[in-house]
This record gives C-alpha cells, structure tokens and sequence, in this order.
C-alpha cells in the first residue's frame, strides 16, 4: 500500500514554509519509522532558519523530536539500554547519527566528530528517505541512531527536549564535575540555563546562582532550583562580580555555566570563579 505523509518544508532561510507531501516507504534493515508526536522549535531551529549557520535546503527542520514506533526494520529490537523495542512504543533518539567504525566515536568517545554524521533536522529533504526532520508526520530512524525507549511517567513536552537541550547540560555539567556541596552560577537563563540549574541541583551544587536580564526568567530559574537570581541590567560588571562572589563563601563559586550565548560575559565568569574553578 503506497502512502504519503505531511512534511513542513523550507527552500531557503526566511522562504515561508510550505505543507508538502512525500511518499512513505517501509522501514528498510536497520531503519526505525516513527510516526511523531511531538516536536519543539530549538533555538538552532530558528538560527537556520534565519540563515546565520549552514543547513541543507529545502529541508525539514526540527531535531528534538519524539514519537511512535509505527514499524521496525530487520536487524533491531533493542535500544541503548537493551530494552526490547515493539510497535507502539514511545522512544527519543540522538540528534545525530554516524554509521559503521569510527575512530573518533570508538576510541576518544567523540560522536559527534565521527566522518560522515549527520543530523536529524539538517538534511535535504527531496531524497529518499525525505522524512529526517521534526515537522512532519513521520521520522525514519537511520542505521547508527542511538535509541531509548521512553519511560511511559515522562510527559510529551517534558521528554521532547531530551536529545537536544537536556543532553547538553547533562554533558556540560559533567565536563563542569560539580561536586557535592558545591556553588555554581548560570550565566543565562533560557532553556539550557533552567536545565543546568536543576541538573546542577541533582548533581549536589549546595548553591545555584542564576544570571539573566529578563525578569519571568528570573522568577522561574528558582522553580528550577536556584537560590539566588540577579538580574544583570541592575548592576555594573563589577557590583555583580563581587555580589556572586559574596554569595558563594569562602572565596567564589566552584563553577561558572555560560549558556546565554553572549561571548563577552565568559570572562566576567572566568572573574567570579575560586582559584582552581571550572
Ligand atoms: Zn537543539
């Protein structure tokens, strides 16, 4: 039976985005089709969108994506952490994926340098499978995708960002190492900052100080676990340097997070640091 699904398509940064329809094929050895549920617009979404980083067009955008197993190809049945995959299941998957041996995923655990990634979301979507993006009926799962089921008390808006945004400050506060007991600051509090507050918080930081200039931000870093909030438009560099480092006895925090994608304010982070900080 030959089917169609809806794809959300762009040709161009800033080309209005048009519906389209493109042919729907069965799951080939390897492959996982899902039909999605849910979607977000990332901010890197809307920075290829607007042409500032290269992304292949026409394409389909969207890469933190969940969804249903409609069909499995041969060769599958487990996810990453074994457990057995069926039709119907709700899974996430990793934002990118390499096939075959790859020295830089294998030996120096740098998958995201293997030779030839690609990345769900950043893919021409007039080839086969066409469906590679998050705003469409569908997703194929390529050979190489790491996949995980999906624990059924996670919501769909909170599994959603899983692949993306949470998988970043998860990865950024390991390469931070916050400890128990230690004081950390987050420097921008968008979605990375929220997360970083509460992972911060789950991995043992006694301390959470979030920064950002947008006030509902502000108020809603606490509901993510941080202490102390300061708005920075308040302050000069320096009354905020010394209000952090105030704040975080004896001698300044143990890590500074910069998430706010402004270059400049690493090194007033770098300033508020302890001696020996991350
Ligand atoms: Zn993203």
């Amino acid at each position: 039976m030959s089917r169609t699904g809806r794809a959300v398509v762009y040709d161009a940064p800033n080309a209005p985005f048009e519906v389209r329809e493109y042919p729907v094929r069965d799951a080939r050895a390897g492959e996982v089709l899902v039909r999605i549920t849910m979607s977000t617009i990332c901010r890197s979404d809307i920075h290829s969108y607007e042409g500032h980083r290269p992304n292949p067009c026409p394409g389909i955008l969207g890469h933190e994506i969940i969804g249903v197993i409609e069909q499995i190809g041969a060769g599958i049945d487990k996810d990453l952490r074994g457990d057995t995959l069926a039709v119907g299941d709700r899974v996430t998957w990793t934002e990118y994926f390499a096939d075959g041996p790859s020295y830089y995923r294998d030996v120096h655990d740098m998958p995201h340098k293997a030779p030839g990634l690609r990345k769900y979301g950043h893919d021409l979507v007039e080839e086969d499978p066409h469906f590679l993006g998050g705003f469409a009926d569908y997703c194929y799962i390529l050979p190489g995708t790491g996949i995980l089921k999906l624990p059924a008390e996670l919501s769909d808006e909170e599994a959603t960002p899983l692949n993306c945004g949470v998988a970043t400050m998860i990865s950024a506060t390991e390469a931070a190492d916050i400890r128990m007991g230690e004081t950390v600051v987050v420097q921008g509090l968008g979605l990375l900052g929220m997360y970083g507050c509460a992972i911060a918080r789950a991995r043992g930081a006694a301390r959470v100080i979030g920064l950002d200039a947008v006030p509902s931000r502000l108020e809603l870093a606490k509901r993510f676990g941080a202490d102390l909030v300061l708005d920075v438009t308040t302050m000069s560099e320096d009354a905020l340097v010394e209000t952090v480092r105030k704040a975080s006895p004896p001698d300044g925090p143990d890590v500074v997070i910069e998430v706010c994608g402004n270059p400049s304010v690493v090194a007033v982070g770098v300033r508020m640091l302890r001696v020996g900080g991350r």
